[in-house]
């Protein structure tokens, strides 16, 4: 098995780990990108992006794919589709370990992102990018004059809600329970919007449609009646779950798992930086993880610097 040294190791390979890879290589550090799939992250499987600053409109694979060359101009040597079986924080040099090679780096930032939890019902997963979305931000001007069901009671669902209200005709909120989750000052904006409808009670069983959704079966959980909700588009908007397999319980989590930093994105952990979706930030958006991932790494390089100086 093949082993590397890096002066800084990236974890994940979307616009965070890209964008510290840029700013990590042209800080003159040897930089490696490690994922465990192929290069890209969340926005490769967004149709189209309108809210990049300097990008009208660019699909979201395109855009990766220039934040990808963009690193590869810096000489970022990428590994994607690796296994990973080990990744140690602590240790100096920190080590991770993949099926094909062991990965040594002074410093490691972590750019894992985050997973939006899915409601597991028969037709999510065969409509995304056809009707199910789980980022209203990035596709809610494709529901100008329809109708969206967002799933959920907590602050995203009742926010995002609101948000595609700009867009949709109508937007219903569906939640499992007759009171929400979201704070009182969310709530009560969401009350006074005309074009919200809240279905309490009630549960997604499926999403249904031809080529595109165009309806969901839902259950009311008291009186387990069954009906069809006439919608073009459905937000599940459940919570969402850091990418931390491998990470957990080396450093400062909050309760669901995503990583507290300081404001150069630092750990809990000397040399271990964590940047866009997969710490504890309040938005999750391309723009924030490139803007995380060029602090996270400009405080990185600074800290391989001084560990080289330190052992001359
Ligand atoms: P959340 O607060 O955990 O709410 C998740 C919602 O989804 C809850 O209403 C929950 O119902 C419901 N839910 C969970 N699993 C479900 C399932 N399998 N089927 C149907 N419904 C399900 O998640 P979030 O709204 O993403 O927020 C996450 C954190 O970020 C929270 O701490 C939130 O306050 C924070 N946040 C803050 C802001 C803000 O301050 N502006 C904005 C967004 C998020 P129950 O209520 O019945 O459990």
């Amino acid at each position: 098995m093949e082993t590397y040294d890096f002066d800084v190791v990236i974890l994940g390979g979307g616009p965070a780990g890209f964008s510290a890879a840029l700013y990590s290589a042209r800080g003159a550090a040897s930089t490696a990108i490690i994922d465990v799939s192929m290069l890209g992250g969340q926005p490769s499987n967004y149709l189209e992006l309108e809210n990049y600053p300097g990008m009208k409109k660019i699909g979201g694979f395109d855009l990766m794919e220039k934040f990808e060359e963009h690193a590869d101009m810096f000489g970022v040597q990428k590994f994607p589709m690796q296994e990973i079986e080990s990744v140690d924080l602590v240790s100096n040099p920190k080590v991770i370990t993949t099926k094909e090679g062991i990965f040594k780096a002074k410093s490691v930032i972590i750019a894992t992102g985050a997973k939006p939890m899915k409601l597991g019902v028969k037709g999510e997963l065969e409509y995304i990018g056809r009707g199910v979305s789980y980022c209203a931000v990035c596709d809610g001007s494709f529901y100008q004059d329809k109708v969206v069901a967002v799933v959920g009671g907590g602050n995203s669902a009742v926010e995002e809600a609101m948000y595609l209200t700009k867009f949709a005709s109508k937007v219903y909120i569906i939640h499992r329970r007759d009171e929400l989750r979201a704070d009182k000052i969310i709530q009560e904006r969401a009350f006074k919007n005309d074009k919200i409808e809240f279905v309490w009670d009630s549960v997604v069983e499926e999403i249904c449609g031809e080529d595109l959704v165009s309806y969901i079966v839902i259950k009311n959980v008291k009186t387990n009646d069954v009906t069809n909700l006439k919608t073009d588009g459905v937000f599940p908007y459940i919570g969402m779950l850091p990418n931390v397999d491998n990470i957990n319980g080396q450093i400062k989590q909050d309760a669901r798992g995503f990583i507290l930093t300081d404001e150069t994105m630092k750990t809990s952990l000397d040399g271990v930086y964590a940047v866009g979706d997969v710490r504890n930030t309040p938005l999750r958006q391309v723009i924030t993880a490139a803007s995380d991932g060029a602090i996270g790494a400009v405080y990185a390089t600074k800290y391989v610097q001084a560990q080289k100086e330190v052992a001359v």
